[in-house]
């Protein structure tokens, strides 16, 4: 099977604008133009300038149209070089996507003399984190992580002029709130806060409130993402299977043509049972989820993106905000708690506008339940075409 790669809409622009347009500093247009970024997508269009302006901002777009160069951009054209300590503070909820946004800063930085960003997440040593903040200018962090530097008094706030929370729906969940509060309330008065996410609710806008003042507001897609959102809705399907999903999963590894493939299972013996088995059938597999050491995570996770591996068996952990771009298959073994999660777990492919295909694997009444809940948010998802639908599973 054939994986169409083309740009959807919702990562083009009409006009005949480059990012010089937006931004006036030559060496932050050499870092974009190094990462190949040549015209801003819409997100960047809109939010960029009013960014740099320095009003507080509540920006919203799908996942994998760009948001994270908007702030990286923003962050950049706020510093001065002169200040070697942290200016800018940007929040992610989980380690992973603190490292993926530290790199993407730290490229687009690249040829700012003296400039330098670091990420300070949990599971590394705190010795390590008070080095990094040496000279540091922006700083990206997850909440626990970052609270516990602020209460040791190892990471001064007087220079933060800019917070930046990314995935800010997650940081406003009753997981992180008092945290992000606690973080908010050490920072000056008069900083900027930019806070971007892919979904947007009045609920999300309401609890913001308490951390943004007279936000413009970027909104480039309705509240919530669906599966029409999404690039791979070509190849959304299912498949009626009977046969051991272990086995199944290998032959339609075999069969589907993909560069790079995100299986996501629910349990961590399962996903280290499965990445192992894949491995033994000549696939290039890794897998990670919370219960790794932070080193292996960081490995796996370099190793996926320098395509040493082909396969990486996940859970949740990495569902939302990873962004790999050789990605083109995901397939679901076992379903997430709800709806919300499969659809950032199934974004993970289809970035910036590129298309990929999603099976799910259907064995158990369970399954079922599942797709049904889909279909009852209008979410059809119908049968991967050839002989797979046919297949026999038995549950595993
Ligand atoms: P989001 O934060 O919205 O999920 P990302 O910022 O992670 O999206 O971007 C998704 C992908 O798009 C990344 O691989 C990034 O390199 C690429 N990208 C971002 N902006 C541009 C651009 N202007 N031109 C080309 N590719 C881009």
């Amino acid at each position: 099977m054939d994986i169409i790669q083309k740009r959807s809409k919702d990562v083009r622009i009409d006009q005949d604008v480059d990012f010089s347009t937006l931004i006036q500093n030559p060496l932050i247009l050499k870092g974009l133009s190094a990462s190949g970024y040549a015209r801003p997508s819409p997100i960047q269009l809109q939010a960029i300038p009013l960014g740099r302006l320095g009003v507080d901002m509540i920006a919203q777009a799908k996942s994998g149209t760009g948001k994270t160069v908007v702030f990286a951009v923003i962050a950049l054209e706020a510093i001065q070089l002169s200040i070697t300590s942290p200016q800018a503070l940007i929040i992610a909820p989980t380690r992973e996507i603190a490292i993926q946004i530290k790199d993407v800063v730290q490229h687009l930085g690249q040829y700012i003399p003296q400039f330098n960003c670091e990420a300070l997440i949990g599971g590394l040593s705190v010795q390590g984190d008070i080095k990094r903040l040496q000279h540091c200018q922006v700083v990206v962090g997850t909440p626990g992580r970052l609270m516990a530097l602020l209460e040791s008094k190892k990471l001064s706030t007087k220079t933060i002029k800019l917070l930046v929370m990314d995935e800010a729906d997650k940081l406003m969940s009753d997981t992180f709130r008092q945290q992000i509060k606690y973080i908010y309330q050490k920072l000056s008065i008069n900083k900027q806060v930019v806070a971007f996410s892919a979904t947007f609710t009045d609920e999300l806008l309401a609890s913001l409130n308490d951390f943004v003042k007279e936000p413009h507001i970027v909104k480039l897609t309705h509240d919530l993402p669906t599966l029409e959102d999404s690039n791979t809705n070509d190849f959304y399907q299912t498949i009626q299977i009977y046969k051991d999903k272990f086995e199944t999963t290998a032959e339609l590894l075999s069969k589907v043509d993909f560069y790079q493939c995100m299986i996501f299972v629910n349990s961590f013996p399962r996903a280290a049972e499965l990445a192992t088995w894949l491995t033994d059938m000549g696939w290039r597999s890794g897998h990670i989820c919370a219960g790794l050491s932070q080193e292996k995570r960081i490995s796996v996770m370099e190793d996926m993106r320098q395509f040493k591996l082909r396969v990486l068996v996940c859970s949740d952990l990495i569902a939302r905000g990873i962004d790999i771009d050789r990605v083109n298959l995901v397939i679901n073994i076992d379903y997430p708690q709800n709806i919300e999660t499969y659809l950032h777990r199934v974004g993970r492919t289809g970035r910036y506008g590129t298309s990929g295909i999603a099976i799910n694997l259907v064995a158990t009444e369970e399954d079922q339940n599942f797709l049904k809940s889909l279909q009852k948010k209008n979410v059809s998802i119908p049968p991967l075409p050839g002989i797979y639908h046919t297949w026999i599973i038995k549950s595993k």
